[in-house]
């Protein structure tokens, strides 16, 4: 089906009926793509749905109509492969009035440089301009936030799936280059020494939190 690909999620009335998730970088979506969006979810009978992940799973698709959905949306597909950075979560930042640094620059920087990148794990990345850490930063793989001094804060380790666990603070006091280079250094790291199909989160409790800071230390 090479890039026309939709997941199966149901079966109704014996008839397979998939879902499409388009990239949308951040949830920041341009008039033009949400009117092609509502367009095909028209006229191919598709079921909207607003996800957690800052996008719109278009569902009750037919199989046969997915390559003419997908031409006709212009979009890309949100996520290729499994074990890759699956989505890079961003706050509105600049455009709140709590926001402490303006996180919406280093989050596109994130985006264009990370999103779907081949990983060891499923992976999420999230960011936020303050402490509120909107979008549930400490339960993404890898955030960035705000701290109330302007500087920024990189966490990792955070997962919302079957083994909850919340993130924890691996570096603070960091300028947004600093920031950038730390968490290249991170999955340089996370990639060289986990295991296949090791989540950061088990790859912390595995090694212990003080030689995983230790390990990007040493990158
Ligand atoms: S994290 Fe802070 S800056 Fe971002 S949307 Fe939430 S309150 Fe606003």
């Amino acid at each position: 089906m090479g890039k026309h690909f939709g997941n199966l999620q149901r079966v109704v009335n014996g008839e397979r009926r998939y879902g499409i998730t388009p990239n949308i970088m951040g949830g920041f979506i341009k008039p033009e793509e949400l009117e092609r969006i509502a367009k095909v979810a028209k006229k191919y009978n598709g079921v909207l749905k607003i996800t957690s992940g800052q996008r719109i799973l278009i569902t009750n698709l037919k199989e046969e109509d997915l390559p003419n959905i997908w031409e006709e949306l212009e979009m890309e597909p949100a996520v290729i492969s499994q074990n890759s950075v699956k989505n890079v979560e961003m706050c509105p930042a600049g455009f709140c009035k709590r926001m402490k640094y303006n996180t919406i620059g280093m989050s596109v920087k994130l985006f264009k440089k990370y999103n779907q990148m081949e990983m060891p794990c499923r992976t999420k990345i999230g960011i936020a301009g303050c402490r509120n850490a909107c979008g549930g930063v400490y339960s993404k793989d890898v955030g960035v936030i705000a701290d109330i001094n302007g500087l920024l804060m990189v966490t990792a380790g955070g997962s919302a799936g079957f083994h909850p666990r919340v993130a924890d603070i691996i570096e603070r006091d960091l300028t947004e280059k600093e920031a950038l280079e730390f968490i290249d250094k991170l999955f340089e790291f996370y990639k060289t020494n986990a295991e296949p199909g090791e989540k950061i989160s088990h790859f912390i409790e595995r090694i212990g939190l003080d030689e995983f800071k230790a390990g990007i230390k040493s990158i």
